[in-house]
């Protein structure tokens, strides 16, 4: 299988940045960085992941589309488009962003705010790393959300994300695809379950391996976490022709 693609979209966390760190250390590796500028150059490069456009745009600034937030909202070079049904809710999220503060005494849990572009606020995170156990106001805020009409996402780590709907990174991918006309392949790197409807989007789908077990992911192929960015120096080498007998690679769910 010798496939010459047009774009590669990745999720961030654990993709092309290191998980267990903090916000400030997250950061694709020089090596990957440069890799990825190179690819950017060749092909669509675009980031979907959980984090909001302010976030992903200081770390990878070059990327030409951005998907936000799950892909709630998708950011161009040029433009910007919400997901009419979460921009529906966006008094929703303020107003429980509001109740979270009235009722979240100094404590040990970290709020980090998700912003659209136009600085609305579109989700929050809530991160209890610095706490010594989960603090019982989380299971509260959860309900709350969900009594809002909330969507709220638990990772097996000490944070959840509390956003306006349901994220559907395979519907970003659908979106991106329309809109920069990609006729040719998409390469698709993603390493948790919120990856899996961009995998089955994409014509090939790599998962990879970092902190997750690997069998969760509906991928094609599997790649170590430290391996993305020979995997993507290939690519540039061959013009970015992607072949299914790199060594790099491993069997994944679905081939
Ligand atoms: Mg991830």
């Amino acid at each position: 299988m010798n496939l010459k693609i047009n774009a590669i979209l990745a999720d961030y966390d654990g993709t092309l940045a290191p998980i267990n760190v903090s916000r400030e250390q997250s950061k694709p590796s020089k090596e990957l960085l440069e890799a990825l500028k190179q690819s950017s150059e060749k092909v669509i490069l675009g980031v979907i992941s959980m984090k909001d456009y302010w976030f992903l745009k200081n770390r990878i600034p070059f990327a030409h589309t951005y998907g936000c937030i799950g892909g709630l909202e998708i950011i161009t070079r040029k433009k910007a488009f919400i997901r009419k049904l979460a921009a529906n809710k966006l008094e929703t999220i303020k107003k429980f962003y509001d109740y979270v503060n009235e009722h979240h005494e100094k404590s040990c849990i970290k709020i980090e705010i998700k912003k659209l572009i136009n600085k609305k606020i579109a989700g929050l995170s809530l991160d209890w790393r610095n706490c010594q156990e989960i603090p019982p106001i989380i299971q509260h805020l959860k309900n709350t959300a969900k009594h809002f009409n909330l969507h709220t996402i638990n990772y097996n780590e000490p944070f959840i994300d509390i956003i306006p709907i349901e994220p559907n990174k395979g519907t970003a991918v659908k979106f991106i695809k329309q809109l920069f006309k990609i006729k040719g392949p998409i390469l698709y790197l993603g390493d948790s379950t919120l990856d899996n409807p961009a995998f089955k989007t994409a014509d090939i789908s790599i998962g990879v391996i970092s902190h997750n077990d690997p069998k969760i992911l509906e991928a094609q192929f599997l790649i170590d976490f430290k391996d993305v960015p020979k995997l993507l120096k290939h690519l540039i080498k061959t013009d970015m022709t992607f072949t299914n007998k790199l060594p790099l690679l491993k069997r994944g769910a679905t081939q």
